[in-house]
């Protein structure tokens, strides 16, 4: 591949295309196959002979996420969810797993309730400090779980230095990349082994898509459970949600540069706002992670978290009183959502009773200010 082509905006229009065969009459578009059976020829190992295992509009998908995160291999998922279990599943009962404090609040559900027959030793550990994570490793610790930026505190993980201390011992290490995207970073290139994606987030980008992404450093070892559990649990996304999300992948880059550039003008709004006691996002200078995330990152993401001057009940006014921004919960789509976050983690959340978090979309940043400021005025 030359080097123009490594680029994000070219290689998320032709990514998948640039390394298969072309003939005259072939179509630009790829089109939907929604055939689950295929016809069996002489040769036992070519093709996709039923969708569960394989279907080409997956293919497609899974060889572009591949791309776009440096990694030898992929398996696409019906959801993040789905994506995260087939990781946790390639454990083995007893095998001790670290998972950050701040982290989203389904995989912690999943490691530590749903999980409980799988008999995982599960640990949250501060995952902002390498030395904890470091203190935290036990001789059964096969895997460390990161969220950079976490869910919903905006917390920033250390990549490099988390995985070389797993490296020397041969433990596994996990980024959930879904805030961020390939885009403005990519775990692999940091040294970790897997990248999880919630592809119904920034991936997917206009909130009608669910869908989730394993990609592998190397297709052997590890990946090789996960694609068994792809194509055995099967919790296969359908190839028309891969087709739609390889169309939305087209224009990530350009998603990705609008919803980092807006969170960046809202984030610095709300941290000069008098009703506003704490804006949690890395690329404010005065984060504690804003360093590191300078360092690993493209841009600091269109994900933000705020704390409202007042009780749950002052948040609540807040939250239901914008106009443009949408209460609802989720991300990374094209419109703005913002969420009383404490609200859809439950009564365990340890989530601040005060924390609104903002999926900042890609309407103008002045409409969007106008909106909060107008909001900020119920506290
Ligand atoms: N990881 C992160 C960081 C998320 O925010 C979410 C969903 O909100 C998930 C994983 C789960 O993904 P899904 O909802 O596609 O199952």
């Amino acid at each position: 591949m030359s080097e123009s082509t490594r680029h994000f905006e070219t290689l998320t229009i032709h990514g998948e295309r640039m390394a298969g065969t072309h003939s005259s009459g072939d179509p630009v578009v790829y089109p939907k196959e929604g055939s689950t059976i295929f016809r069996m020829g002489e040769d036992e190992n070519v093709g996709p002979i039923y969708t569960r295992h394989d279907n080409p509009n997956r293919q497609q998908l899974e060889t572009m996420l591949a791309l776009l995160e440096g990694g030898e291999a992929c398996a696409a998922f019906a959801s993040g969810m789905a994506a995260s279990s087939a990781i946790l599943q390639s454990l083995r009962p007893g095998d001790h797993l670290l998972i950050p404090l701040d982290l989203y609040h389904g995989v912690r559900t999943l490691a530590r309730d749903l999980l409980k027959p799988w008999n995982l030793a599960v640990d949250a550990v501060d995952m902002t400090d390498p030395v904890k994570v470091k203190k935290a490793i036990r001789p059964e610790t096969k895997m460390v779980w990161m969220e950079t930026p976490s869910n919903p505190l905006l917390q920033i993980t250390d990549i490099e230095a988390i995985t070389s201390i797993c490296r020397e011992r041969g433990i596994l290490t996990v980024v959930d990349n879904t805030w961020p995207s390939p885009i403005l970073q990519r775990p692999i290139e940091l040294g970790t082994d897997l990248v999880l994606h919630s592809t119904s987030k920034y991936i997917g980008g206009h909130s009608d898509l669910l869908g989730g992404a394993v990609i592998a450093r190397s297709a052997e070892g590890l990946f090789e459970s996960i694609r068994k559990n792809q194509s055995v649990s099967g919790a296969v996304p359908s190839p028309d949600d891969c087709w739609l999300m390889l169309r939305s992948i087209r224009t990530l880059p350009w998603r990705m540069r609008g919803h980092d550039e807006h969170a960046m003008q809202v984030a610095r709004y709300l941290a000069g706002h008098p009703a506003v006691s704490g804006v949690f996002y890395p690329g404010l200078e005065d984060h504690p992670g804003y360093k590191i995330a300078r360092r690993q990152m493209d841009g600091f993401g269109g994900m933000l978290s705020f704390l409202v001057k007042g009780d749950r009940a002052a948040t609540k006014r807040v939250f239901l009183g914008s106009k443009l921004i949408i209460p609802a919960t989720s991300l990374g789509g094209v419109e703005s959502l913002w969420e009383h976050r404490i609200r859809s983690e439950g009564p365990k959340s340890e989530t601040p009773e005060n924390l609104i978090r903002l999926s900042v979309g890609l309407e103008h940043p002045d409409d969007l200010i106008q909106d909060i400021s107008q909001a900020l005025k119920r506290v």
